[in-house]
């Protein structure tokens, strides 16, 4: 069994001050696959501390310098990346082609978008022709609390610790306890690109320890969080008494508007993109709103689309979808599918239980509803799990009306050849992204919610900016 007991601090692996041991379950087997130790106070005070005190000749380094450590950390990751996919698969079950190709390259891909918006970005801008002796100061927050997930374990982490260091932050990364070797791996990166000690500091632990801990701490000037939205609600209480900044990005229940005119593939497209990653995305399309016209045809396709999908090991290479990453999350994609029956909604794949010939592993069955009213339970809550539910409609207002009706406001979807309408409704959606006809965001663009999804913005320029603050200059000298 893997033993990675210690935690990043000041440069160095150290043992925690008190061990307590917590066992990493393999999903695929429920058995323990890694032991890490679980952090309190004195670890975060001391992580924090080291922060704290390699703050002053971080921030002061010229923006180039920091630019050129995170390209090596780039090179490290090309050299390595193969470890880094196995540990993302082994820790949280995704299938290894998928932790290969959407998982671990969510590395390179975001850093990238990071490393050329900090290339060009204006650390001291003017103001504008109406304050010739004014002028904006864009200058890192300090030291950053990071608080990350087990469901895209390094795309989270990626999105938070590159654009701190590269906007003069110093930081303490928490990685979620049910997935924590990625981020013991990035660690590794980031020490070998020759980061400065303390710049970077991991403490591995639980919410209510080590992820409390650094939302209440004073020296801690910001926590950027990603998680559910319970969570979310908690650090904002327990970060209010010292006034840090806190960004968040939590739950969604994304909607697809699915026109008649909507492409061949759109419907398959849906039910593909909600089962990905075994339904585990805060961003999945997880209501298909139906066009009436063509409502009887769409649940044909994404029928046979569910029933298509396998269902398979982590180890094997292929398509399929793995298990979900623990028994607490099983139990609640089970229960949730229970609901769903219970409140009349009708079950046209999968359903409850593990899927045929599976009897270990939180495996689940791709699962279909029809006739699902957007107040149903299942309509509602975050399953984070791979169930689709879909909803018809009889008219594009009604459309709007469903999608926008829920607590959540991260990703909707719409699907139709009519530019106008795509247009007009990309406009109309409440949240922080929409994507037509299948068309994903380009490099650096910004990643974010509304309402109960948070309102942090991740990525590229916008996500550099979230580790900044601007100070307003006025008097100052042109020479
Ligand atoms: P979670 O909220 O249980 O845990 C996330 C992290 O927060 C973990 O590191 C955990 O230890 C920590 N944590 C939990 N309670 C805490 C507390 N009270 N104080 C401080 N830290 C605490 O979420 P999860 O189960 O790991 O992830 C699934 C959730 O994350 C889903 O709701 C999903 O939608 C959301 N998510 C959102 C995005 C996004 O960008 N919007 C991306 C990925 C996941």
């Amino acid at each position: 069994m893997i033993k990675k007991r210690e935690f990043y601090i000041d440069g160095a692996w150290v043992a925690p001050a008190s061990p307590r041991d917590h066992d990493v379950i393999n999903p695929s087997n429920e058995d323990p696959c890694a032991v890490i130790s679980l952090g309190d106070q004195a670890d975060t005070d001391a992580a924090v501390a080291a922060a704290k005190s390699a703050w002053p000749a971080w921030r002061a380094t010229d923006p180039s310098a920091r630019v050129a450590i995170i390209e090596k950390f780039l090179e490290q990751y090309e050299a390595r990346k193969e470890e880094m996919a196995q540990a993302i698969s082994l820790e949280m079950g995704a299938p290894i082609t998928l932790a290969r190709n959407s998982q671990a390259t969510s590395i390179p891909w975001h850093t990238q978008g990071f490393l050329d918006a900090a290339k060009n970005f204006q650390w001291v801008k003017d103001a504008g022709e109406h304050a010739p002796n004014d002028r904006l100061s864009y200058e890192p927050i300090g030291v950053v609390g990071l608080i990350t997930p087990w469901n895209w374990p390094m795309n989270q982490v990626t999105l938070k610790v590159i654009p701190a260091l590269l906007a003069g932050c110093t930081c303490v990364l928490k990685p979620s306890e049910e997935a924590p070797l990625s981020s013991m791996l990035f660690a590794e990166f980031l020490h070998d690109a020759g980061l400065p000690a303390g710049v970077f500091n991991l403490v591995n632990g639980d919410g209510l320890g080590v992820g409390t801990q650094l939302s209440e701490h004073k020296d801690v000037q910001m926590i950027s969080f990603t998680g559910s939205t319970r969570a979310g609600r908690a650090i904002s209480k327990a970060a209010a008494d010292t006034m840090k900044r806190v960004t968040l990005e939590l739950g969604g229940k994304g909607a697809n508007l699915i026109f008649a005119d909507a492409d061949d593939k759109a419907v398959k497209r849906g039910v593909l993109h909600m089962m990905n990653n075994t339904g585990q995305s805060c961003n999945a399309p997880s209501r298909m709103l139906v066009d009436r016209t063509v409502y009887d045809q769409t649940l044909e396709i994404a029928r046979e689309t569910a029933d298509s999908i396998k269902v398979g090991t982590p180890t094997e290479e292929g398509r399929h979808i793995g298990p979900v990453v623990n028994k607490r999350q099983w139990d609640q994609i089970q229960g949730l599918i229970e609901t769903g029956i219970n409140e009349g909604a009708r079950l046209i794949a999968g359903g409850p239980g593990l899927p045929e010939g599976v009897n270990r592993g939180y495996y689940v069955r791709p699962t279909v509803f029809a006739d699902v009213s957007n107040d149903m339970t299942i309509a509602q809550q975050e399953i984070f799990g791979p169930v689709l539910s879909i909803i018809p409609f009889d008219s594009e207002e009604e459309a709007v009306r469903i999608a926008n009706d829920t607590e959540y406001g991260l990703t909707n979807y719409v699907q139709t050849q009519d530019a106008a309408r795509a247009n007009r409704l990309s406009l109309q959606l409440e949240s922080g992204m929409v994507e037509i006809n299948g068309q994903g965001r380009a490099q650096g663009m910004p990643f974010g919610g509304k309402k109960s999804s948070g309102r942090a913005r991740e990525g590229g320029a916008f996500g550099l900016e979230e580790f900044l603050e601007v100070k307003s200059i006025s008097g100052w000298i042109n020479t």
